[in-house]
Formats: structure tokens, C-alpha cells, sequence
């Protein structure tokens, strides 16, 4: 194959065309592209919002807000040697840190600009994620020294205790939440996940705010929260916080980007099998802010797409009165946007993602891409500022057909002086274009480049490792998984 090792190693920019003749020779004539790359000088794009919350100050609020929680907590308890008490002391504490947690769940999905695009979604996510195990576990200790203490309280064995604990209606309603929230925390374990599908996985965390009003009403009734004016204004006004965002950037928000941009598609073009480019058109695209390397959550107006908004990164930066995005065939919702037609109305929220240009501490800079990640490092390969040598861009794939949007990609690295090799090759392979040592060989003081890491989660966490090894430190490398 001209122009195509499987060693992957192809420093020299000149071979690259003849890649492009052999993919035009199996696709046709090249089309003019509707955004072409723009061979001109980085556009500087306004983001969003100035404010980016960064992970550190997330996890210090978070725990600052749970030793505040703590300390409402030890101002009503009573010091006491009896059992009983300990256990409902220990009660109080579970209950209310898990009524906190559920809060802190909620707030991190709340989409909230500075927290998004200065956290970024994957790491919310994998917060979220981690979180609900933790909330979790504490509604379980709050249940269980619950009916340890009323059993000691009232020397009763722990059925009795529990059948006359649910003749309360507050009691009930709380077991109703906690039910939800374990359902809900089941069906996201990794194994039931994948068989439930999206939909009802969404479903299901739709009800998680069902389970957050049960859990507020039973805190109300609670002592921690009822006998303390303080605690229950602050108890009460963090609650109205959190909904006013959740109805803020999760309905009001979306519902005014729809009406503001009116997007529909305007071309459906593959770029290789499986993989196509949707080209949409709308009115004032420059008020989204969408920065290069984000993603917005795209809904298609179609009767079998309408009902999921399904997350793609911008492939190219947005150009005047179009935007892009290119996307790989995986399930049923992605092979249905092959089919898109012209014309079908698009809703698009967003942006958000915090793989952009704002994370970079260094000149230099290597975009490391495996299969449909290079979407969002598209972007970002025209628009980093950088003279020529500051920036190089890997694109691993098992072969140079499932290779996408190489005419732009060389026409970019030519124009900026930029360097670009593909890293072909099947991941088994003895050669391992990854490792350290081989991409020490490409990208000469690799160590003092910032890297930007997109792609399927084996090759992201092959390639942290390989970089970690290559001596990259470990906060310069800004990585986001398309998984959820
Ligand atoms: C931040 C981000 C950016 C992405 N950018 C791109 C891109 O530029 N190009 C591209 O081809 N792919 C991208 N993806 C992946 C893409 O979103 C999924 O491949 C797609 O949603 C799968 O949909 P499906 O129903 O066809 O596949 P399924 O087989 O049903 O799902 C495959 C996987 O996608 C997840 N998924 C399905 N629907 C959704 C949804 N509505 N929201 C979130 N996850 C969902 C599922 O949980 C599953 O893990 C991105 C993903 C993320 C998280």
C-alpha cells in the first residue's frame, strides 16, 4: 500500500499525499469539503465563560461542604456513653452526609459551564460515578444504626423495629428513596449496564430526583435539620441552589439554544466504512462559544432519534453559519445518523469538555489520537497557536482505510509547519508504536510537551502509561474517553 507502514513510523510529511491518492483512488474524486480546512491563522475563539472551576477546587469544595455538614451535625448531638444513643448519633451523621451526597450527584450532572469545561464531562462523570457508590454506602449505615438504635432504644429484636419504624409515613417515604437509589446504583454497575441499554438507564436516573425530594423531606422531619433555624435555612437554600441549576442548564438552557440557532443538517458525507461527517447550518453558532475539542449533546429530529441526545465532538472548529461533527457507526443510534437526510432539524446542547486549548502549559504540544478520537484533536490541530515544530499530531489506527479526514489533517500540518504521522497497525502486533521508546523517536523532547490524548479506553490508558514511562508528568497529559 503506498504511503502506509504497518511499522508506523512515518516521520516524513511527504508521503502523506500519496496516502491521500491511494484513498482517493478507492473513493472517488476528492469533494471540495463544505468546511474546508482553514489554512490561515488560528482563529481565536471566546470560551463560554471565563470561570473554570479546576479539580482541585472541586474535590476541596465538595469536602469542605461535608465538614460543614460534620460540624451541623456535632452542634445538635448530645455526648452520651448509652448505646443507643451512639447509634443514633452515628444515624444522624450517615443520613445527613448521604442527604449531601445526593445533593453534591446532582450538582455535578447540573451541566454547570465552569464546572464542565474546567472539570470536564469524563472526569464528572467517573466523579459521579464514584460518588454514588459512596452515597450508597452511607443510606446502608444510615438504615442500618437506624435500627440499631431504635432496637437498643426500645429493646425490640430488628424486624419489629423495622415493620413499626415503616408504619411512619416519613420512614416509608425515605425506604422508597433509598430503594431508588440503590436500583439506580445497580443498573449502572458496569456487567447490568450493558444489557440494560441507555434509554433505561437514563430512565431510571431520571428518578433519582424523586428519590433527592424523599430524601430532603425526610431530613426536614429529622432533628439535625428541625431543631436548628441555621441548619435547616442553609439545608434548605444549598436544595433550592441545586434545583435552580439542574432547571437552568438542563431545560431552560437547551430550550433557548434550539430556538436561538434553528441547526439542520445540510450534508451526510462518509469519510471511511462506518464513519461519516454530518455538516449542519444555523443562525448565530458563534453564541455557543463552542470552543475546538469540545462536544455538545446532539438530538436529531428524526422518529427514531428524536428521543436521545447523543454526546460528538466538534470534528472543526464552527465556521460562520456551519459546525460539524464526524461519527463512528457503534450501535443502533449511530448507524441511524448515517441516514440522516438533508434538512432534518437538529437540537443541540452545549458545549461542553475541557480538552481545549485553556489546559496547555507548554510551546509544545502532541495530539495523540486513536480511531474516532481524533475528532475533537481535528479541531485542535488547526486552531493551538504554535509556529512551525510546536505541534505534532499521532494518529493510531489498525489500518490506513479506517483512517478519517486525512486531506485536512495534511493540509493543516503543511500549512502550519506542523508535524503528523499515522501509527498504523493492528494493536497486536509485535511492533508497538506506543511505547515509549517509539514515540521518544518521533516526537524529539517529548517530555516537555503538553499532550492531548483522545481515543477507545485500552488505547488511552496504553498510552498515559507509555507517556508516564516516556516521562511525561502525569498533569500534563489532558485525556478524554468517549465512554460513559
Ligand atoms: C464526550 C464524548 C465525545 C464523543 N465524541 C464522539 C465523536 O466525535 N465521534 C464519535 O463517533 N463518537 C463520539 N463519542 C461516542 C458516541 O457518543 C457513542 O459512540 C454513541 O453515543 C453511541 O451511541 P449508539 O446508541 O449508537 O451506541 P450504543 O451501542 O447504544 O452505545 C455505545 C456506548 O455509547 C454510550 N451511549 C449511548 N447513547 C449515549 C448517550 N445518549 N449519551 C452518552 N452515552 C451514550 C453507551 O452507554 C455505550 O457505552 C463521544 C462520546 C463522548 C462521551
Amino acid at each position: 500500500m503506498p504511503g502506509v507502514t504497518t511499522e508506523a513510523v512515518e516521520p516524513e510529511l511527504t508521503r502523506y499525499p500519496a496516502l491521500s491518492a491511494y484513498r482517493r483512488q478507492t473513493e472517488g474524486p476528492a469533494r471540495t469539503p463544505l468546511i474546508p480546512p482553514l489554512p490561515r491563522k488560528a482563529p481565536r475563539i471566546r470560551p463560554a465563560t471565563p470561570l473554570r472551576v479546576t479539580p482541585n477546587a472541586l474535590r476541596a469544595g465538595i469536602a469542605t461542604g461535608a465538614g460543614a455538614v460534620t460540624v451541623l451535625w456535632a452542634a445538635q448531638a448530645t455526648p452520651s456513653p448509652r448505646l443507643d444513643v451512639l447509634f443514633a448519633g452515628g444515624a444522624h451523621l450517615t443520613g445527613l452526609l448521604a442527604g449531601y451526597g445526593i445533593l453534591v450527584m446532582l450538582f455535578l450532572m447540573a451541566r454547570v459551564p465552569a464546572v464542565e469545561h474546567g472539570v470536564g464531562a469524563d472526569r464528572l462523570a467517573r466523579h459521579h460515578a464514584r460518588g454514588g457508590r459512596h452515597v450508597l454506602t452511607l443510606c446502608a449505615a444510615h438504615v442500618v444504626l437506624a435500627l440499631l438504635g431504635d432496637a437498643a432504644h426500645t429493646g425490640t429484636d430488628l424486624v419489629t423495629t423495622a415493620t413499626d419504624l415503616l408504619g411512619y409515613p416519613g420512614i416509608a417515604a425515605a425506604a422508597a428513596g433509598t430503594l431508588i437509589l440503590v436500583t439506580v446504583g445497580v443498573s449502572s454497575a458496569r456487567a447490568v449496564r450493558r444489557r440494560v441499554g441507555h434509554g433505561t438507564w437514563q430512565g431510571l436516573h431520571l428518578l433519582t430526583y424523586v428519590a433527592a425530594g424523599l430524601a430532603f423531606a425526610h431530613q426536614l422531619a429529622g432533628p439535625d435539620i428541625a431543631y436548628s433555624p441555621a441548619g435547616l435555612g442553609l439545608w434548605s437554600l444549598l436544595h433550592a441552589t441545586v434545583a435552580v441549576l439542574l432547571v437552568w442548564y438542563r431545560l431552560v438552557v437547551p430550550a433557548r439554544q434550539a430556538l436561538r440557532h434553528g441547526l439542520r443538517v445540510v450534508d451526510v458525507r462518509v469519510e471511511a466504512p462506518g464513519v461519516v461527517s454530518v455538516v449542519m447550518r444555523g443562525r448565530d453558532l458563534g453564541l455557543l462559544h463552542a470552543e475546538p475539542g469540545q462536544f455538545l449533546r446532539w438530538r436529531f429530529l428524526t422518529r427514531r432519534l428524536w428521543h436521545t441526545a447523543l454526546p460528538f465532538s466538534l470534528s472543526a472548529p464552527v465556521d460562520g453559519d456551519h459546525i460539524r461533527i464526524t461519527v463512528q457507526a457503534v450501535g443502533a443510534h449511530t448507524r441511524r445518523v448515517r441516514r440522516l437526510r438533508r434538512g432534518v432539524r437538529v437540537v443541540a446542547t452545549g458545549p461542553f469538555g475541557a480538552l481545549t486549548a485553556h489546559r496547555r502549559t507548554r510551546r509544545k504540544v502532541l495530539l495523540l489520537a486513536g480511531g474516532v478520537g481524533i475528532t475533537p484533536l481535528r479541531a485542535l490541530f488547526e486552531t493551538l497557536p504554535g509556529g512551525p515544530g510546536d505541534i505534532t499530531l499521532l494518529y493510531r489506527a489498525s489500518n490506513a482505510e479506517r483512517l478519517v479526514l486525512c486531506e485536512e489533517l495534511e493540509s493543516i500540518a503543511r500549512t502550519r509547519g506542523a508535524a503528523l504521522h499515522y501509527l498504523l497497525g493492528p494493536s497486536d502486533a509485535a511492533f508497538d508504536p506506543l511505547a515509549p521508546q517509539a514515540l521518544r523517536n518521533l516526537v524529539p523532547e517529548l517530555a516537555d510537551h503538553d499532550v492531548y490524548l483522545c481515543g477507545p479506553p485500552g488505547m488511552t490508558a496504553a498510552a498515559t502509561r507509555a507517556l508516564a514511562r516516556a516521562g511525561v508528568p502525569e498533569d500534563r497529559v489532558h485525556a478524554e474517553s468517549f465512554t460513559y
